[in-house]
């Protein structure tokens, strides 16, 4: 497996990577959890369990892990907090959407576990609405719903320090793989409402630091600007050749795989290993079903 550890805003922030290192993968995937004031934001994967009890032991008394909150049930940033709360004692918490699912556990298909190790183990994480408070109340988090990605994703946001903790709710690229009609439903609309109200809700942060989980950090609310611009240009795009396809008379199966050439190029190499479940195709497909009057 591999770990990498970055220190961001004076070290006052550590974030923890991993990868597994499955020799079947191409490349590695990464993914974060960071810790600030003793309040650990996501908890990697299942398969990174036991590089994450070293992480926990290697801390200094000054750095440990008080709480631990979960954006989001996904097994890349769920998959660390049953042994949290188990073997550590530390007690999880997440948005409302999360608790269910985080109880009972997941299993998912064999390419996932590839990368991320084999299934979720369940946890009971505790509700939590208002903000977060870390341990030495240096700083407050609020919470802030951003869907898409995942229906339950929530995001922290630290007014005073301009930090914004977003796990996958923003990405770097969207002409990317996507969830479709499969426990990953990604929305490419709600994705974009998710990124306009976090541009409004950023409003006069100048310095703004977006914390994404396995892509570093993203600068700026320019940088928000950017990603909804790609968004409605990819669906201006497709609508157009939408409407040209419809003219034509192509069915709606026919219609999504011209786009997918036309716009696309191809489907992603990931796209066909999960035969569809990620990939450009269901993005094609959310693209096409968001209607803008
Ligand atoms: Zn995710």
């Amino acid at each position: 497996m591999v770990v990498k550890i970055d220190y961001h805003s004076n070290s006052e922030i550590i974030e923890w990577q991993w990868a597994s290192d499955n020799k079947l993968m191409l490349y590695p995937y990464w993914t974060s959890c960071y810790l600030v004031d003793g309040l650990l934001i996501d908890s990697g994967a299942p398969g990174g369990e036991k590089d994450l009890r070293e992480f926990v032991r290697s801390l200094p008394p000054n750095k440990m892990i008080d709480t631990c909150f979960i954006t989001h049930t996904h097994e890349d940033h769920a998959g660390g907090a049953h042994l949290l709360n188990t073997e550590f004692g530390i007690p999880i918490y997440a948005g409302e959407k999360a608790i269910e699912i985080l109880k009972r556990g997941r299993t998912y298909p064999d390419y996932r576990q590839m990368a991320w190790g084999t299934k979720l183990l369940p946890v009971n994480a505790k509700i939590t609405k208002g903000p977060l408070i870390t341990k030495s109340k240096k700083y407050t988090f609020d919470l802030f719903p951003m869907a898409g990605h995942a229906p339950e994703l929530i995001t922290l946001i630290e007014k005073q320090q301009q930090w914004a903790f977003v796990a996958d709710a923003v990405q770097p690229k969207y002409k990317m793989i996507f969830g479709g009609k499969s426990d990953i439903p990604e929305d490419i609309s709600l994705i974009y409402q998710s990124l306009q109200s976090l541009y409004n809700f950023t409003e006069g942060m100048d310095q703004l630091l977006i914390f994404s989980a396995g892509n570093g950090v993203l600068h700026g609310r320019d940088f928000l600007i950017k990603k909804m611009n790609e968004i409605q240009e990819l669906h201006s795009k497709v609508h157009e050749k939408y409407k040209e396809l419809r003219r034509s008379g192509y069915s709606e199966k026919q219609i999504v795989r011209k786009i997918l050439k036309r716009v696309f190029r191809k489907e992603s190499f990931i796209g066909q290993m999960t035969r569809g479940a990620l990939s450009k195709t269901n993005l094609i497909i959310s693209l096409i079903n968001w209607q803008i009057d």
